[in-house]
């Protein structure tokens, strides 16, 4: 069994032979929770604040691996539900797990299929966006849309989206699955609820999410002892709670604190249903009662006011769909907000999609070009575009890492979300 031993006041490690799992913070927001810092894995290093794409069937859709480590991701992150189903998690672990299996040879992340499992459940979209002004019940289900999934005490039974097969994760399932991914950091199964359940059903869950954090760590422990021969892999507790204080407290304490056999989490996972107009207090009060020395991941997170929220109350690493998915629609971030190259006028921008963007798509292409290409479906559209997103967003994070370090974060947040967000006064800077 692996032993745990304090290092410093901010740093943790794992004594495994050779694999290692330490997170550092180097610099912290005067009178604030964030920081920045650097997380040591077995496939290499991540410094926080970053923003981590996301290859959900293992590729960043459109785009080679070569190209996101050109454009400076520092980490993938996939999906431990699709990569289930398709191709199966033994044709993973025979290739050397997902890293391996894709040609990234970088940090990796499996998020637990929690959120993927349970949304089947209720057909609903990303939650994060969502409004709690509608109404609320535990009932709640997409119109025209099959209930495909029911969760039970021990687990959670699903329909395949792919061919209707009924299959089964518990805490236990989502391990092994995790295990055989063999992502370095990977999330502990919990179960995501909404904005619309309940204020009763939402207690009822954080305590479900915590007797399956326990029983995650256990099969956690045991993996990892039989898997010895595999690079050390990191388990984050993911925090429920959704809107309330208390309920976000307590998940937080009550995950802080698990220790099944001398196995805790390394790191955390902070989910679930986030009211956006709330999402910096909600992250302030888990963020508050996490120990300092341990990650902290926002999940699902990145749209450019978010990720500035997120990184001022306290979260270390980002990930979402949102900049590769837009750029399939032609969406595409400029330093003066979101555009789309649908629009006539860029059928002969001549220049840049962004004049201040550093990405390959930029110094290489014009807009006009894009734009053409997208009206011509041509493949290669959704390619560049993402190149372009992507880039942006992970340099984004960049530089609130760098602001952090040099004591100007808060003038980049203003200047940035002022300018992003010009003539929509609701999003910008406070
Ligand atoms: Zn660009």
């Amino acid at each position: 069994m692996s032993a745990w031993c304090k290092l410093s006041e901010n740093s943790f490690k794992i004594s495994v032979t050779e694999a290692q799992f330490v997170f550092e913070v180097k610099s912290a927001l005067p009178n604030n929770l964030g920081r920045a810092g650097v997380i040591s894995t077995p496939h290499g290093t991540i410094q926080t604040p970053a923003f981590i794409p996301v290859g959900t069937k293992a590729t960043v859709k459109g785009v080679l691996p070569e190209s996101m480590q050109d454009l400076g991701g520092q980490a993938l992150l996939a999906n431990a539900y699709h990569l289930y189903l398709q191709p199966g998690p033994e044709i993973v672990d025979q290739a050397g797990g997902l890293g391996s299996f894709m040609n990234w040879p970088g940090p990796t992340f499996t998020d637990s299929g929690g959120f993927q499992v349970l949304s089947l459940g209720v057909g609903f979209k990303k939650v994060i966006a969502m409004n709690t002004e509608t109404f609320r019940s535990d009932e709640v289900i997409a119109e025209n849309k099959e209930r495909l999934a029911h969760v039970d005490d021990d687990g959670v039974t699903f329909k395949s989206h792919l061919d209707g097969s009924m299959h089964r994760f518990t805490p236990e399932v989502s391990m092994q699955v995790q295990h055989q991914l063999g992502a370095d950091i990977i999330f502990a199964f919990d179960e995501c609820t909404t904005l619309h359940n309940t204020r009763e059903y939402q207690e009822r869950s954080v305590e479900r999410t915590r007797l399956w954090a326990k029983r995650c760590l256990v099969e956690h422990g045991r993996l990892t002892q039989e898997r010895a021969h595999r690079p050390y892999q990191a388990l984050f507790g993911v925090l429920q709670g959704a809107q309330y204080e208390d309920l976000r407290r307590k998940a937080a304490r009550d995950l802080a604190g698990l220790d099944e056999d001398g196995i805790s989490f390394d790191g955390f996972g902070l989910g679930g249903a986030l009211d956006k107009e709330k999402l910096g207090t909600i992250v302030g009060w888990m963020c508050e009662e996490l120990p300092q020395n341990k990650p902290r991941h926002l999940l699902g997170i990145g749209e450019p006011d978010d990720l500035f929220i997120g990184v001022e109350n306290g979260a270390d690493t980002f990930d979402c769909v949102a900049p590769s998915r837009q750029a399939r629609t032609s969406a595409v971030f400029t330093r003066d907000g979101r555009v789309n190259l649908s629009n006539s006028k860029y059928q002969r921008q001549f220049a840049p999609i962004d004049a201040e963007c550093d990405c390959y798509t930029c110094a290489n292409y014009t807009a006009a070009y894009v734009a053409h290409l997208f009206r011509s479906k041509e493949m290669v559209a959704a390619t560049l575009a993402t190149i372009h997103n992507e880039r942006f967003i992970v340099r984004l994070v960049d530089q609130m890492r760098e602001a952090i370090y040099n004591g100007d974060f808060l003038e980049f947040k203003r200047e940035f979300l002022g300018r992003f967000y010009v003539g929509n006064p609701k999003r910008q800077a406070t």
